[in-house]
């Protein structure tokens, strides 16, 4: 019997993001001055026979950072080959620099943001809310930061006769209704806040970014419960040993499943990766 599943990569995980790198600069970034600005990630894709080294070139050689307010934390080359810039900047610089990047850029790449991703619980609906009461109640309270492809769903009414409902949004907008606290949805001023939900690397199994801006050891092939990599074994059944605790080589135990309660190293990520986004 297979006990432990090889390789899991749920399907949000490639749709969140953030990153060691990120969750390292954020240390830095607390140790010299407080910011709470969290880098952002442009992924420029090569297109036709353009290449990365084609690409940077035309970028760099056209492009400004400094003219749009954008300070840029690393270039680098994903596994696919293609320029991942990390940004600081506001929202407004960060899209003006963006439309900077698709000029210059022309037909020789595509320009994509890499946003985080955070979800947002909405608590005292009442039992009548309809789905699209709460669309038309983010989008209403959102404006421009709404976004028409949000999901939205709904739990089962509790004990106490009322709904809550989620939300997947981008920083920015899950940022803004966490600050509001509240939102109107029907008759009921509804709490709001960001759900904490910290992202899981499918390539080194930590916590705190995804794969494509992972700087870590690639640890895909290897069991997210025991670390092995034999598991295809019919008699496979090993105990839990978390290789990320293993990492930190500072004898902590390792007898639990990475990201479980007692893993310390998913509480540290954890413990950072909210503060980033907060
Ligand atoms: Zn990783
Ligand atoms: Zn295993
Ligand atoms: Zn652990």
């Amino acid at each position: 019997m297979i006990t432990c599943k090889q390789r899991q990569r749920p399907k949000k995980e490639r749709r969140q993001k953030t990153t060691q790198t990120l969750l390292n600069a954020t240390k830095r970034e607390t140790a010299t001055k407080r910011r709470r600005t969290r880098p952002e990630a442009v992924l420029i894709k090569p297109t036709g026979n353009r290449n990365y080294a084609d690409v940077l070139k035309q970028i760099r050689s056209t492009v400004k950072p400094e003219e749009s307010n954008v300070i840029i934390k690393s270039i680098r080359k994903t596994r696919q080959g293609h320029v991942l810039l990390e940004v600081g900047a506001s929202p407004e610089d960060k899209a003006s620099f963006r439309t900077k990047l698709k000029e210059a850029i022309q037909g020789a790449g595509e320009v994509r943001q890499l946003s985080p991703k955070c979800q947002v619980e909405i608590r005292d609906l009442d039992i009548s809310t309809e789905c699209d009461e709460v669309k038309d109640a983010l989008k209403a309270f959102l404006g421009e930061d709404w976004n028409d492809e949000t999901k939205i769903n709904m739990t089962k009414t509790d004990f106490r006769g009322s709904l809550k409902a989620f939300a997947v949004l981008n920083e920015t907008a899950a940022n803004k209704l966490d600050k509001a606290g509240h939102v109107r949805i029907g008759w009921v001023n509804c709490r709001v806040r960001i759900k904490a939900q910290v992202p899981r690397c499918y390539r080194c199994h930590g916590y705190g970014h995804i794969a494509v801006i992972c700087r870590e050891a690639d640890r895909g092939n290897l069991c997210c419960k025991c670390g092995h990599e034999d598991h295809k074994s019919a008699a496979y059944n090993r105990p839990p040993k978390c290789i990320l605790c293993e990492e930190r080589k500072d004898g902590s135990e390792l007898d639990h499943i990475p990201g479980s309660a007692a893993c310390e190293s998913y509480k540290d990520a954890a413990r950072l990766y909210l503060k980033a986004i907060r």
